[in-house]
C-alpha cells in the first residue's frame, strides 16, 4: 500500500471524523463536499475534534497543528480527486445520491484512484458498476466517533480485487483503526449481523412481559463479562433509531410482535421524550446510569 493523497467525500457526521482520523495519522487529505458552506461547517468541527483527541487520545497541541495543516478543502469533485490515491464516500445513505455521485466521480477520477464507501446499509455490488472500476472498489466501514470506536469493517463484491482488498486493510491499520475483513457480503457487516438480533431478542423479552431491562442486562453482563448489556447500548444508539427500524419491519411484515413492540416503545419512551443518553434519559438516567455503579452486578 503506498497511499499518500485521500479525498473524503461528504464532511457530515461520519465525513469529518474519517477526514480528521486520516489527516491525524499523517495523510494529506482532501474534504470534498457539495458546498463551500458545508466545508465552513466541518472545519469548525474540525476544532472541536481536536480537543476531543487532546482529551481521548492525549494528543499535543502540535499533533492537532499538524493534523489542520494536512487538511485541505474543495466544492470542486475533480479538483478534490486530480491526485487522489484513494477516495473515501461518506455522501448520505440514499442510492441515488450515491449512484449519482460515484457516475460523475468515474468520469473526472483518475485510474488509479481506488474508491471505498462508508455506507452502513448498502453493499458494494449494488454501486460497483457505477463507479466504473469495480475491481478497485470495496466498503470500508467505520463507526461513529472513529478515534475512540475505531472499528473499520472491510467488505469486498465479487470481483474486488485481492490485492487492492489487501491494501486497505493495511491503509486501516496505517490510520488507527483495527481492520476487520470480510471475505464475503454480508447486509450489516460483522457488527450488526450479532447487534441487532441481540438488541431484537432483549426487546421481545421486554414487551413479551418476561424480565425488566435491568434484569436483562444483568444476565448478559454477567454471564458472558460484557460492560454494557442490550438497553445500555439502546440507550447509546438512541431508542428512535430502533424505533424508526422496528416501525418499517412492522409495517412491511405486520409481525404482531414487532407491532407490539412499536406500540410499547412509542409509549413508554419515544412520548415521553425518553429517547436514551441523548435526552437524559432512556432505559437508564443519565450522567450516571444504574449499570455503572459497582453494585449493579451484586
Ligand atoms: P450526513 O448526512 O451527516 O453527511 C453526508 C454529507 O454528504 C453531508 O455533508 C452532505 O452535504 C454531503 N453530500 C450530499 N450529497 C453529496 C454529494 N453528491 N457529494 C458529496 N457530498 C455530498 O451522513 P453521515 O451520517 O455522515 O453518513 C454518511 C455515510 O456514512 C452513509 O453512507 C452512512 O451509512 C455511513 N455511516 C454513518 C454512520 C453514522 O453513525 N452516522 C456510521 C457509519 C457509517
Amino acid at each position: 500500500m503506498n497511499y499518500k493523497n485521500i479525498t473524503v467525500a461528504g464532511s457530515g457526521v461520519l465525513g469529518y471524523q474519517i477526514a480528521f482520523q486520516t489527516a491525524f495519522h499523517g495523510f494529506c487529505v482532501t474534504v470534498y463536499d457539495i458546498t463551500d458552506e458545508n466545508l465552513e461547517k466541518a472545519k469548525n468541527k474540525f476544532n472541536n475534534l481536536g480537543e476531543a483527541y487532546k482529551k481521548d487520545l492525549k494528543a499535543t497541541q502540535r499533533q492537532i497543528d499538524k493534523t489542520h495543516r494536512n487538511l485541505k478543502y474543495t466544492s470542486n469533485l475533480a479538483e478534490a480527486v486530480k491526485d487522489a490515491d484513494l477516495l473515501i464516500e461518506a455522501v448520505p445513505e440514499n442510492p441515488a445520491i450515491k449512484i449519482d455521485f460515484y457516475k460523475t466521480l468515474a468520469k473526472v477520477a483518475p485510474e488509479k484512484t481506488v474508491f471505498v464507501t462508508n455506507s452502513s446499509t448498502l453493499l458494494p455490488s449494488q454501486f460497483a458498476e457505477s463507479t466504473g472500476r469495480p475491481s478497485k472498489f470495496l466498503a470500508l466501514h467505520f463507526a461513529n466517533t472513529v478515534w475512540i470506536h475505531n472499528t473499520a469493517e472491510i467488505m469486498g463484491h465479487a470481483t474486488t480485487n485481492p490485492q487492492i482488498f489487501n491494501d486497505i486493510i493495511d491503509f486501516a491499520k496505517a490510520i488507527g483503526m483495527l481492520p476487520l475483513p470480510l471475505y464475503k457480503e454480508q447486509p450489516g457487516y460483522i457488527l450488526n449481523s450479532l447487534l441487532v438480533p441481540l438488541i431484537n431478542a432483549a426487546t421481545a423479552l421486554l414487551v413479551n412481559e418476561v424480565a425488566k431491562p435491568e434484569t436483562i442486562d444483568k444476565t448478559w453482563m454477567k454471564a458472558t463479562g460484557a460492560p454494557l448489556g442490550p438497553f445500555a447500548i439502546l440507550d447509546i444508539v438512541g431508542i428512535t433509531t430502533a424505533y424508526n427500524i422496528d416501525k418499517i419491519a412492522a409495517n412491511k411484515t405486520k409481525d404482531p410482535l414487532k407491532i407490539k413492540t412499536v406500540a410499547y416503545l412509542k409509549e413508554h419512551y419515544i412520548d415521553k421524550n425518553k429517547l436514551g443518553v441523548s435526552t437524559g434519559e432512556g432505559f437508564y438516567k443519565y450522567p450516571n446510569p444504574a449499570f455503572k455503579n459497582p453494585n449493579f452486578l451484586k
